[in-house]
């Protein structure tokens, strides 16, 4: 269970996220869904941990992870996994590496990540492009390279940031199928954020509207 209760944060003086209080359950399918600007992104940060609210707090479980000015448990602590926009995949790494870089991170040793690597490269359909460096996969692939990057740690919520944003309408469905996969495979906690309404419709269990920092409403998808 993961849990805001009343978190605001602001800018400057200016409000990105208002009084915002939202429990999400383990495995389920959360989307943000609100218009450029309306404090998404900043929802998503603040519970990786990249920033502290002004006021309320986050509970990851029953431990309280940050609370006002304060970040108590690092982001690298949060057992999150990330993926951005722009996708952040090393270049000059091959997939291979890509995905064994976290691994390697946390110290996990050399047999388990080659056994990990073979089932994620099988389930993300990336093993025969495994040697190849992300700037020679189409795009599809490059998608599926941070989405395999990402869930390789096992992390027990993803956090996705308009990932499907950049791609043509057809790659962007076939890429969500993916995702609803990987979700079935893997079983993750799931929060997406997007503007587009018919993705987060297709993507999220429930969706959570919202305007200028504030939960509009709160629908079953
Ligand atoms: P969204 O992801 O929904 O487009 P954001 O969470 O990025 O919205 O931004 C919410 C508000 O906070 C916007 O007004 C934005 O300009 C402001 N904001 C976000 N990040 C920063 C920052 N690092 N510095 C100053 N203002 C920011
Ligand atoms: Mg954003």
């Amino acid at each position: 269970m993961i849990s805001f209760e009343s978190v605001s944060k602001e800018y400057a003086g200016r409000a990105a996220v208002s009084d915002f209080s939202l429990r999400i359950g383990r495995g389920e399918r959360v989307v943000l869904l609100g218009p450029s600007g309306c404090g998404k992104t900043t929802v998503l940060r603040l519970l990786a941990g990249l920033t502290a609210p002004a006021a309320g707090r986050i509970l990851i479980g029953d431990r309280e992870v940050s609370g006002p000015g304060k970040l108590w448990l690092p982001p690298e602590e949060r057992n999150l996994g990330f993926v951005f926009q722009d996708l952040a995949l090393w270049p000059h790494m091959t997939v291979r590496g890509n995905l064994e870089f976290g691994l390697k991170a946390r110290g996990i040793a050399r047999p388990e990540r080659e056994k990990r690597i073979r089932a994620m490269l099988a389930l993300a359909e990336l093993s025969p492009r495994a040697d190849a460096r992300p700037g020679e996969l189409s795009g599809g692939e490059q998608q599926r390279v941070a989405l395999a990057r990402a869930l390789i740690v096992h992390p027990e919520t993803l956090l996705m940031d308009e990932p499907l944003s950049s791609l043509n309408p057809e790659l962007n469905l076939r890429l969500r199928q993916d995702i609803l996969r990987l979700h079935r495979e893997l079983s993750f906690t799931l929060l997406y954020v997007t503007h587009n309404r018919e993705e987060a419709h297709c993507l999220g269990t429930r969706l959570v509207l919202m305007n200028q920092g504030r939960i509009e409403r709160i629908e079953p998808a």
